[in-house]
């Protein structure tokens, strides 16, 4: 018997939370993880120029989960930092998601709240019911702001039409009749004042977690080395598990272009700004302005989506959705594993989302 009595696959916030909480529970639990560093996705680090970077691309924290803000609390100290998007339709930076005011500045109006909802009424194209994509954003701002600020750029990031989508992705983007531009109206709204590297070493820093990085499950597996383990928890992709026995679940890539802008030390006005119709990146995100640091330079990060390369978005559409169905149920079936987080439960959860869903994991496994 392994004295370890848990193996967790992935070290990312899935993989963290459940380890932390088996642990303070006094259970006994490695983690291992392929990567050479804990954290998953939202690991960030020091750059070559010495700018705090998210090398997996922009993370920021935003929840109205309380007990979720609360729970990280206990290993990291915050920065409030409110997100704040520019869209570049036409060579101009509109305020994004649309408001009053980027209505305003495309059409030369002069509206004010009601005049903005009015608007929005008049131009929007009612569907009933809303399934896709191209329904929710049809149904709130109609065609032209559609074709401006949201075709393209879903077509440049899932390689699908908006109409293939389910209406979920779209409606991550509200509409505003006021001027409130933040890309997030969460409750709490702030980034690891230490970065997000520091605060998963505080999380996995127990006498019962014993980490090992650059290490393959599917390897382990091979070689026998998963035996005797009370239980497993998985974190990485569900069809991977199943050596996609029911055939490979997409996802979708990103290839990110990370670049360094010696003495300049503003790039661009706001955190990110998106280009849904111009090059072949989506957007571009200037670190500095989540992190708060100080630097005479800056470091910037450009997303160019691609099919292949490691999986980091789900694909939500009604098929994929029945394929991953298949594997959740073999799942179901296997009572000495447990299946958590975005890869593992296919579904496009942000990090707060991935806590809550480790916290009922492990509330699960306790009892
Ligand atoms: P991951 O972070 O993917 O962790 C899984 C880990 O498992 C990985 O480290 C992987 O190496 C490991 N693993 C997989 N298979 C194996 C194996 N066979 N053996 C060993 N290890 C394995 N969320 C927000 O809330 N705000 C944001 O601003 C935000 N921005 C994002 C931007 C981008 C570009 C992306 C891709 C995601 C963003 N997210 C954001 C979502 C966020 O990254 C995820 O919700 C969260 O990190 C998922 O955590 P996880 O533990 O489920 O998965
Ligand atoms: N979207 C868009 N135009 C934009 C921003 C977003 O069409 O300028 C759509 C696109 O389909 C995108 C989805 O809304 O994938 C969700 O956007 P979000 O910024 O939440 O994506 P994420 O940060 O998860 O990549």
């Amino acid at each position: 018997m392994n004295s370890l009595e848990v193996l967790i696959v992935g070290a990312g916030f899935a993989g963290s939370v459940v380890a932390r909480e088996l642990a303070d529970a006094g259970r006994r639990v490695l983690v291992v993880d392929r990567r050479p560093h804990i954290g998953g996705n939202a690991h960030d680090e020091v750059d070559a120029h010495g700018v705090l970077i998210h090398p997996y691309g922009p993370h920021i924290f935003h929840t109205n989960s309380q007990r979720v803000f609360d729970w990280l609390s206990r290993f990291t100290a915050w920065l409030p930092y409110e997100h704040r998007v520019r869209s570049v339709v036409g060579g101009v930076a509109y305020p994004f998601p649309i408001n009053r005011r980027t209505l305003n500045m495309l059409y030369g109006l002069d509206l004010d709240e009601a005049g903005a909802a009015a608007y929005f009424e008049r131009v929007r194209e009612a569907r009933e019911p809303v399934r896709s994509s191209e329904d929710v954003v049809l149904n709130s701002v109609g065609r032209d702001l559609y074709e401006k600020f949201f075709l393209h750029y879903t077509r440049k990031q899932w390689g699908l039409d908006p109409s293939e989508l389910k209406a979920g992705v779209a409606a991550r983007i509200p509409v505003r009749c006021n001027d409130d531009d933040r890309y997030f109206t969460d409750t709490h709204q702030a980034m690891p004042r230490d970065g997000y590297a520091s605060m998963f070493a505080n999380m996995l820093d127990h006498p019962n977690i014993r980490v090992e990085l650059g290490v393959d499950f599917l390897d382990m597996r091979r070689r026998g080395a998963d035996r005797g383990f009370a239980h497993t928890v998985f974190t990485g992709p569900i069809d991977a598990w199943f050596e996609y026995c029911h055939g490979r679940l997409p996802y979708r890539s990103l290839r990110f272009e990370h670049e360094h802008l010696a003495d300049t030390e503003r790039f661009q006005e706001t955190g990110t700004w998106n280009y849904p119709n111009d090059h072949g990146f989506t957007r571009i995100t200037e670190f500095k302005h989540l992190t708060g640091q100080k630097h005479r330079g800056t470091s910037i990060v450009r997303e160019y989506p691609q099919a292949e390369g490691d999986p980091y978005y789900p694909i939500p559409r009604a098929d994929n959705e029945a394929l991953y169905k298949r594997y959740e149920e073999m799942g179901e079936r296997e009572s000495a594993v447990s299946f958590v987080g975005r890869l593992a439960q296919y579904r496009y959860y942000n990090m707060d989302q991935v806590v809550g869903a480790a916290l009922a994991a492990a509330e699960r496994l306790k009892s």
